[in-house]
């Protein structure tokens, strides 16, 4: 029988070297987005897993694209079972430099926070995970299950190999459960196990007229691009936010009656939200469980960005000769991005703008963890005893490749973590904070321990 309590002084008596560890893995920056130290920071996760006693090895598939560290550790009293964490070692570049108070590398310690790039997303939470693994080897000689590593460089570019990754490396990564990569603690310090993540499809519609951008005065006999994309876009959804696609929901599920109850029982606090962001009210004038549903699993068709013509200061007559508008559809469990990619070329052949471009980025898959798979009351009483009282999330609102792990790997995800919901990840001054990283390297304890 493990003694939990050693472990967990092991963890309260080495987090000074927890601390040093990230600061390490802060300070080598790893900014996927312009290949800058991918190699290095790969190098440095495989030592620190060394150091704590896991097996690593760096695993590549092609030169040029990043490659995965894999770590393991094999349980002697108990083989069978095997629980992977899922991180990435790669950051977000750090720009804009000026607003950060401190160099964005720099591991600062302020009080109770760490700063820097990575601080939190993600290579605060990869340390609670290698620092729980480390207290059970540390102390015990063994750990409760197997453990494995599948440590990316890609996420924060859209993970554009994993799926080539979990195909060639199928058999290594073969598993029970995965923790995933992050999870929040909210305002309340209420930590959040969340089930799900919805599905992405970026597309660009392009609507080429001229050869040159004219003067504005030819607008009478010279059509605009511009006019002719918003006139597309206009058909794709109604003001409420539903869209109006044929077929768009075709495969859609409503919500489970245990989903139901998730939803209701989550909270949400709709009036600090409205004033993070400055609003007066929420699409649809949604309130309550219906803003939280929209939240986890509805799709959208969202613009996210618009070009054409002159946008500088000032006024310039003119009449541009190609439009392009971005438009990203978050999607839900079932819908297949290929299937939804041809429903929107014949929404738009359909309703007479089939001179309009498609261009189509990147499409990914949602995924949900069912709420009554075993290995969720594992990890929501592991959080319950640790931080207080949990939430469990049906889905985040935002994108992950959990479909792409659910594929090859036909086992359950689950994230929980230790970024605090203001912590200012993708953003300047991103921090984690310490009594969070401790708590959550406990709380992989216990999940390793009940796995
Ligand atoms: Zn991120």
């Amino acid at each position: 029988m493990i003694a939990l309590k050693k472990i967990f002084k092991f963890v309260d008596d080495n987090l000074n070297a927890l601390v040093s560890d990230l600061q390490m893995l802060i300070r080598q920056p790893s900014v996927s987005a312009k290949n800058e130290g991918i190699e290095e920071c790969a190098r440095l996760v495989a030592k620190t897993l060394k150091k704590s006693g896991i097996d690593s090895e760096i695993l590549r598939i092609k030169k040029g694209i990043a490659p995965v560290v894999y770590g393991e550790v094999k349980s002697k009293t108990n083989p069978k079972k095997t629980l992977l964490f899922y991180n990435h070692y790669d950051v977000q570049p750090a720009e804009p430099f000026e607003l950060w108070d401190d160099a964005p590398f720099s591991g600062k310690i302020k009080g109770n926070k760490i700063f820097g790039r990575g601080s939190s997303d993600d290579k605060g939470e990869l340390i609670t995970r290698i620092k729980a693994v480390e207290a059970f080897l540390k102390t015990e000689g063994d750990i409760p299950c197997n453990i494995k590593f599948l440590i990316e460089g890609e996420e924060e570019t859209g993970s554009a190999n994993i799926d080539k990754y979990l195909k060639k490396f199928r058999k290594k990564f073969s598993c029970d459960g995965v923790i995933w990569e992050f999870g929040y603690v909210d305002s309340k310090n209420r930590p959040v196990v969340g089930l799900g993540m919805k599905g992405l499809l970026f597309v660009e519609l392009i609507k080429e007229e001229s050869k040159i951008d004219a003067h504005s005065s030819l607008a009478v006999i010279i059509k605009n691009p511009a006019w002719r994309l918003i006139e597309a876009v206009n058909t794709l959804r109604d003001s409420s936010g539903k869209i109006l696609i044929k077929d768009w929901y075709k495969e859609v599920k409503s919500f489970s009656k245990k989903d139901l109850a998730l939803l209701k029982s989550e909270p949400i606090d709709e009036n600090s939200f409205k004033k993070e962001f400055g609003i007066q009210e929420f699409v649809g004038k949604k309130k309550g469980l219906e803003l939280k549903k929209a939240l986890a699993g509805s799709p959208t068709c969202n613009i996210a960005g618009m070009i054409s013509g002159y946008t500088g200061q000032g006024a310039k007559t003119v009449l541009p000769s190609k439009a392009v508008i971005k438009i990203d559809f978050r999607l839900v469990p079932n819908m297949d991005p290929k299937k939804q990619v041809a429903r929107l070329k014949k929404h738009l052949k359909k309703k007479g703008f089939g001179d309009i471009k498609i261009k189509v980025y990147h499409g990914e898959a949602a995924a949900r963890t069912d709420p009554d798979d075993p290995f969720v009351k594992n990890v929501k009483t592991s959080a319950d005893q640790i931080y207080g009282k949990s939430i469990v999330n049906v889905s985040n609102a935002g994108t992950g490749p959990m479909h792409s792990f659910v594929k090859f790997l036909k086992a359950p995800c689950i994230s929980i973590g230790s970024t605090y919901i203001f912590a200012k990840i993708h953003s300047p001054n991103e921090f984690t904070r310490i009594d969070l990283l401790k708590k959550t390297t406990k709380c992989i304890c216990l999940i390793i321990k009940k796995f």
